[in-house]
């Protein structure tokens, strides 16, 4: 690369020592001018791909960005760092629109952030011609595409951009994997022979895990209770039990807020602005959040219901971590979330159609499945795990608690399918395993089946989850809308004694939500002093964003305060040292930090004398 020295410029500006692999990449088809495609996980650091070069190349970088909220963080977050970037939308003053506008004029400016809907207007693009532009880029570019889960049709237009200012390079950025979405967007835009970078979706640092629900207020209480004072974020299938859930933490002296689409507008932000300034620690939502949210810190996405389909709960539980520190992502489900997705579904027009159905049915898989979290989640998007055991799921962490007994218990099941005709669902057959004398069971005389009441001393739930878990690990095929039950090949097999299915142990997942727990708070490894010291920076940093009005991300990330608690700097060189601190947050913030450490270390000693 010619002369451009990108690793300099982001440790000088937002103090990190080192690029990563495909950031590197990205950022060489930026300052390269080749147009561009770049897939990484939220989290994988898209931002810095075409903020860095932006600083390098000479002229206007044009960042195009769907949500003013949104908008606002970025350009609040490169202020903080010492970047001249701005804003043009439309809930700005006349007066900070002049400023921008002179700022443009000037060629001061090196980021402009602007909504679609005002790039593609003619009197914007002329605007834009008289200025030097050094390359457009499009953010969560997947809003162009209908395959995409976030569609916006004024995404759409931007397709007259190649065409409107054909010298200038686009770029894309996007964390929607599918590979039919990014066809769309490379056509759509028009990116002459792009280079597509694209990144590993594993996320090792989220630890995930799913549990029947029972008494959802104490399960969700008991993963809030192991993180007190961090962030979390609450999903709720529906806008009354977001409503519900939210009174009844509050209750609890938690400081939660609701958000759903129910609510008008002001408050919704209100509510955003109060989680990403640390105002509020819990928010509980609706899928309706997120798209705006720039939080890197949040340490557990709890989900009270199942996700619709497993791409939207990668996008979700996808918010947890994004600084690369552990998160939790649990998931609390039940059968009769897929009734209740049907019920919804149906209403929406065309939606209740295979497609989507497919999708409930292999959300509700991983679910109830024994196959590695991750593995499922990778694999979705046509990645493959290389580990074996990923030690981030209550599967890989929980793999002793399987049912010692799985072959037999398998072989019960299978028979009573086949003893049914392989007639039955799913429920029905759980009913003749436990032994029910419903009406319509006597009716048939299948109280009369040998294989009645094979299973009668274990709970109804489990035995519907090993049915699931043998149709997961292909022993049982379910058929047709009403998912009818066949013994498969290997199915058959079994029944003669081949084979070893993994049905999980009862009580068995208890054990390993357990264990991933505690993978949570060991890999932190924190003593009380240190966090003591977590704490203090933590509430001066919220003081401190109070002050300004500002997320808290403009001052400092989570990553930041937690490298400071390890390395304890005490002076201005060490403070530069901290990870995510350069030049002008170390002018700005060391006066303030430090007296905060040393007061931590001088306290530490006394205790210790
Ligand atoms: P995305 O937009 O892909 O979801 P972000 O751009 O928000 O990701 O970056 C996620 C987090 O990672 C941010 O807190 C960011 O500051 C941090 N980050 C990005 N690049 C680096 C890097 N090279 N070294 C350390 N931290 C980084
Ligand atoms: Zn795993």
């Amino acid at each position: 690369m010619s002369g451009v020295n990108l690793s300099g410029i982001v440790k000088q500006y937002w103090g990190y020592d080192t690029l990563r692999p495909l950031q590197a990449r990205a950022m060489d088809c930026v300052i390269e001018n080749r147009d561009s495609l770049v897939v990484l996980p939220t989290g994988g650091g898209k931002s810095l791909c075409f903020q860095a070069p932006a600083l390098a190349m000479d002229g206007l970088a044009v960042v195009i960005s769907p949500l003013i909220s949104l908008m606002k963080d970025q350009v609040g977050a490169l202020r903080a760092v010492g970047v001249a970037a701005g804003c043009i939308n439309s809930s700005m003053t006349g007066a900070s629109r002049r400023e921008t506008h002179q700022a443009l004029q000037s060629g001061t400016l090196k980021l402009l952030y602007v909504a679609p809907e005002r790039v593609v207007q003619p009197a914007f693009i002329e605007y834009l011609k008289k200025l030097r532009l050094s390359f457009i880029a499009v953010d969560e570019a997947h809003c162009i595409s209908q395959w995409g889960h976030d569609f916006r049709p004024e995404y759409r237009a931007l397709e007259c951009l190649r065409g409107a200012i054909p010298g200038i390079a686009l770029h894309c950025y996007t964390a929607t994997a599918t590979p039919h979405v990014q066809t769309d967007i490379c056509a759509s835009m028009g990116l002459r022979s792009p280079e597509i970078v694209i990144g590993s979706f594993v996320r090792p640092n989220l630890i995930y895990s799913t549990e029947r629900r029972t008494k959802l207020l104490e399960q969700v209480l008991e993963v809030i209770g192991r993180h007190q004072g961090e962030s979390g974020i609450i999903y709720c299938i529906t806008r009354k039990k977001v409503d519900e859930l939210c009174a009844q933490l509050r209750a609890h002296g938690l400081s939660a807020l609701p958000y759903h689409a129910g609510l008008d507008a002001s408050k919704r932000e209100e509510h955003q602005e109060a989680f990403s300034r640390e105002g509020a620690e819990i928010i509980v939502a609706t899928v309706a959040f997120g798209m705006g949210i720039d939080k890197p810190d949040v340490r557990y996405v709890v989900h009270t219901g199942m996700p619709k389909s497993i791409e939207h709960y990668q996008q979700e539980s996808g918010r947890a971590g994004r600084d690369g520190l552990d998160a939790e992502c649990r998931l609390f489900y039940s059968g009769s979330d897929f009734q209740l997705w049907k019920t919804i579904m149906g209403d929406e027009e065309g939606a209740s159609s295979g497609v989507a159905l497919t999708k409930l049915n292999d959300m509700y898989s991983y679910c109830t499945g024994m196959r590695c979290r991750h593995q499922v989640l990778t694999s979705y998007f046509g990645e493959r795990l290389e580990k074996s055991n990923c030690g981030a799921c209550d599967i890989c962490l929980g793999s002793a608690d399987l049912a010692p007994d799985g072959l037999t218990i398998a072989q019960k099941i299978l028979s009573c399918i086949v003893r049914l005709g392989e007639l039955a669902g799913p429920s029905y057959t759980t009913l003749i395993l436990t032994g029910s004398r419903e009406p319509r069971v006597v009716e048939k005389r299948h109280d009369k089946l040998s294989t009645w009441g094979l299973l009668r001393e274990i709970k109804a739930p489990l035995v519907r989850d090993w049915i699931e878990q043998l149709a997961e690990q292909e022993y049982v095929r379910k058929q047709g809308e009403y998912n009818i039950l066949e013994v498969t090949e290997r199915g058959r097999d079994l029944l003669r004694g081949v084979g070893a299915p993994r049905l999980s142990a009862p009580g068995g997942l208890k054990k390993s939500v357990a264990r991933t727990a505690a993978r949570g708070v060991s890999a932190k490894g924190w003593g009380q002093a240190e966090r003591e010291l977590f704490e203090a920076l933590r509430a001066l940093r919220r003081e401190i964003a109070a002050e300004r009005h500002a997320p808290a991300l403009t001052v400092f990330g989570d990553l930041a305060l937690r490298d400071m608690v390890l390395r304890r700097p005490v002076n201005k060189t060490q403070f530069l040292e901290v990870a995510g601190v350069g030049e002008k947050k170390c002018r700005d913030y060391a006066d303030l930090f430090l007296p905060v450490i040393r007061e931590h270390q001088e306290r530490m000693q006394d205790e210790n004398a």
